[in-house]
């Protein structure tokens, strides 16, 4: 089966009782049983949930893995997968990272015990120098957030399996529309569900998928033993959202990239973030491990002024000022004072996050419409 016709069909069959095509929204805590442990296979819906089985069935489908595991938010995938480490176990994790998966290393995990290096990527020789015998896991965002840094996850791969560690990818920004990193040789593709798999902006979830049994075996003792599951509609929008990430990302891309163009044509604009572009750095890797660029573009402005970028997102009007990403509509954010906050100003600027950085979520409306109001915003 093909990507676009996995995203309408992969992993999933109408409802046993009655056909629905959809799957029904069990909204249900448990299950009744006929005798002690005689069930059909649900007990309790921490464990076990109809609706959010058939979505995980979903996600390892695009993901071409043979497991999927949904959770209550993308953090809570993320927490998921360290849980599978030990106290003294350390990790090598991209340093341009989202600011929640920094805050949720440094500030939880690095006082159970856990040493993480934040490093630039770009050149996966520099990952093997920070590997050592107590290293555990490589965590890899790519594209990045909001740099729009390229990793290669191939040649990360071939050094995590040289080493014996494992390599999970942060997947959010690019989805398997643009990019699958199981077949790239990743061990664990990681969601925040909440962005494009979602993609309507109205809920919260994350997501895992392996290949490995064994893994998937430990993942869903640590996701049922600790407990951030989502819930079934929760679980039933995001399958929705899947049934259209093909459509949905086609566009995205392609006003990106008109997005992207149009501001680095502008007299008012430093520099454009964003993979599609020859000059971008890690435009080669780009092209051969993603089928297009994606709709998430950044920006910063000659002489990087705070308060001009301030003024900016607050003139956009189609763009909404507005954390988050990946949803159908047009979305603005100042990294800076917003999603980065969390993050040191010193480490921030040292990996391009400046004051006058600009992160654009392009979403699917008429191109004309958001070149427009870029136009009107930045003057
Ligand atoms: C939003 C996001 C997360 C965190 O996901 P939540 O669903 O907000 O918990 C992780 N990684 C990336 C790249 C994100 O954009």
């Amino acid at each position: 089966m093909k990507f676009n016709t996995k995203t309408i069909h992969g992993g999933q069959e109408h409802d046993k009782a009655y056909g629905a095509v959809m799957p029904p929204i069990y909204q249900t805590s448990t299950y009744a049983q006929s005798t002690p442990g005689g069930h059909k296979g649900y007990e309790y819906s921490r464990t076990h949930n109809p609706t959010r089985h058939a979505l995980e069935n979903a996600l390892a489908s695009i993901e071409n893995g043979n497991h999927g595991l949904a959770f209550a938010s993308g953090l809570a995938a993320i927490d998921a997968v360290i849980k599978l480490l030990s106290p003294g176990d350390e990790v090598v994790s991209t340093n341009d990272l989202y600011g929640g998966s920094y805050r949720l290393f440094t500030k939880i995990y690095e006082d159970f015990g856990i040493k993480f290096h934040f490093i630039g990527m770009e050149n996966a020789d520099v990952i093997e120098s920070y590997i050592n015998n107590n290293t555990k896991l490589i965590w890899v965002e790519t594209p990045t957030n909001p740099m729009m840094n390229v990793i290669d996850i191939e040649a990360t791969a071939r050094i995590a399996k040289k080493h014996e560690v494992l390599l999970a990818v942060d997947n959010t920004f690019a989805t398997p529309y643009l990019q699958q990193p199981l077949d790239l040789g990743a061990d664990i593709v990681m969601h925040s569900a909440t962005k494009y798999i979602g993609g309507h902006s109205d809920l919260v979830m994350g997501a895992l998928a392996v290949k490995d049994d064994a893994l998937a075996e430990k993942l869903y003792f640590i996701q049922n033993a600790s407990g951030a599951v989502c819930g079934p509609q929760d679980s039933f929008l995001a399958l929705r959202g899947i049934k259209t990430l093909h459509v949905r990302m086609q566009r995205h891309c392609e006003n990106g990239r008109a997005v992207a163009e149009y501001l680095a044509a502008h007299p008012k604009i430093e520099k454009v973030y964003w993979p599609g572009f020859e000059t971008h750095p890690n435009h080669d890797i780009a092209k051969a491990q993603m089928n297009d660029f994606g709709g998430m573009v950044s920006f910063v402005t000659k002489g990087n002024d705070f308060d001009e970028a301030i003024k900016i997102v607050e003139n956009l009007k189609i763009f909404t000022l507005a954390e988050s990403l990946g949803g159908v509509e047009s979305l603005a954010g100042h990294p800076a004072s917003m999603t980065h906050a969390s993050i040191p100003k010193e480490l921030r600027e040292k990996s391009g996050v400046v004051d006058s950085l600009i992160r654009l979520s392009v979403g699917i409306e008429d191109k004309e419409d958001l070149i427009a109001d870029l136009k009107q915003a930045i003057g």
